[in-house]
């Protein structure tokens, strides 16, 4: 039987990382995209790069004729499009960029499946930070879209033009509305792995405290690698369709921190209101630690807070666990020790290329 052939856009990513080893083990032929960068930018996927089921390729979403290329010469029968500008902060200072790679990189690619193969299926990695402001709470498929940044909106863009061409061409293309995921994977400016990343290093006396923005927003978070699965569940449908994937739990940053504190057993006093807000350190077990009674651990820079916020998601993925049997393993505790043991591995310099 003909292997099965698979094309990840964003597989140097996080998760795109993780589809690509859940694609190899399905037994799948995975073509991946690759930017071209003056530093190696494949760390994620580097255990993965002898694997002879592994092919890489250089392109970029703002290329067409790259993108053209490649699904030429690799003739993939699923695409996955994870490639995305994907930090809402920095979309806000580069909102022009952002939509070029997010929105019209997802058309550059639809267009190229209609004008060459219309049986490629198509995924498209929509997100939870489409729903914005709403106030609807948990959110669902049939939640209305509200998106307050660049980088959201888009976003919006992709995901209606990937369902207008399942509409319009009969493509199976889909969207994964996926709320945040996190893993000791995930880039290290984002809140998560910011925390376990500060933490880590505090601890092992390489700084003195963490500075971070806005502590009350309330997130969802999952595990990249379970999310990564729910990106094929969702391409062996009998028809495309759109699906939220989320824990259905939500916890602030403040909460995030408090429960990493908890892991490394430090006791901390929280003082001070908004931008005064700090942590001070009360009393910790471990006699490693290089930390004192006392000391500030966590403050609060303007810097950090956005021009919008989305204050809160809660996702409610009843119909992906109902059709596709999809379910979320890992709790928020398994996932901050998972990150916080890599940091800490990291910031004593063990074992870092280990994943
Ligand atoms: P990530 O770690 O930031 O990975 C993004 C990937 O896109 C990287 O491989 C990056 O390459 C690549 N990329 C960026 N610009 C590109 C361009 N112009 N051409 C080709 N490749 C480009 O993101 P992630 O956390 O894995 O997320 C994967 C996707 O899911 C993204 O589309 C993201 O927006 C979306 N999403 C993520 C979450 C989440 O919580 N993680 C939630 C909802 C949706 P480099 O390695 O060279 O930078
Ligand atoms: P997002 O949900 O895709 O924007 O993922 P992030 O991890 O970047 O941000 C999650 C939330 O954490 C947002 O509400 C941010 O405003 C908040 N946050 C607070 N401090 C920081 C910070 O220092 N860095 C980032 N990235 N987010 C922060």
């Amino acid at each position: 039987m003909k292997k099965k052939v698979a094309l990840i856009t964003g597989i140097t990513g996080q998760t795109g990382s993780y589809l690509a080893e859940l694609l190899i083990k399905k037994k799948y032929q995975v073509h991946g995209i690759v930017r071209r960068s003056s530093l190696i930018n494949t760390h994620r996927i580097d255990h993965m790069y002898n694997n002879k089921n592994l092919k890489l390729h250089y392109g970029d979403l703002m290329d067409p004729l790259s993108l053209n290329q490649i699904i030429e010469e690799t003739k993939p029968d699923e695409i996955y499009n994870l490639a995305a500008q994907s930090h809402v902060s920095v979309s806000f200072k580069i909102p022009e960029y952002t939509t070029d790679v997010n929105a019209l990189g997802c058309l550059r690619i639809l267009e190229i499946i209609r004008q060459k193969n219309k049986n490629i299926k198509f995924y498209q990695a929509s997100t939870s930070e489409l729903y914005g402001k709403t106030l609807e709470v948990p959110q669902n498929e049939k939640t209305k879209f509200q998106p307050v940044s660049p980088y959201s909106i888009s976003k919006l863009y992709a995901y209606w033009i990937t369902k207008y061409y399942r509409e319009a061409y009969n493509i199976y293309a889909c969207n994964g509305i996926l709320f945040n995921h996190e893993s000791p994977r995930r880039g290290e400016t984002f809140i998560t792995r910011k925390i376990t990343i500060g933490l880590a290093k505090i601890v092992s006396g390489k700084s003195k405290f963490l500075e971070v923005g806005n502590l009350n927003s309330l997130r969802d978070w999952g595990h990249a690698r379970e999310y990564a699965k729910i990106q094929w569940l969702m391409m062996r449908g009998k028809k495309a369709k759109d699906y939220v994937v989320s824990t259905g739990k939500q916890y602030s940053i403040k909460n995030f921190i408090d429960m990493c504190f908890k892991y490394l057993n430090i006791k901390v006093v929280w003082s001070g209101k908004g931008l005064k807000t700090i942590a001070t350190i009360k009393s910790f077990e471990n006699k490693d630690y290089k930390i004192k009674k006392g000391q500030v651990i966590i403050k609060v820079n303007k810097k950090y807070y956005r021009p919008t916020e989305v204050g809160s998601l809660l996702g409610d993925s009843s119909k992906a666990r109902k059709e596709l049997g999809w379910k979320n393993k890992t709790n928020i505790f398994d996932l901050i020790s998972e990150m916080l043991d890599r940091d800490l591995k990291i910031a004593t310099g063990k074992n870092i290329n280990e994943y």
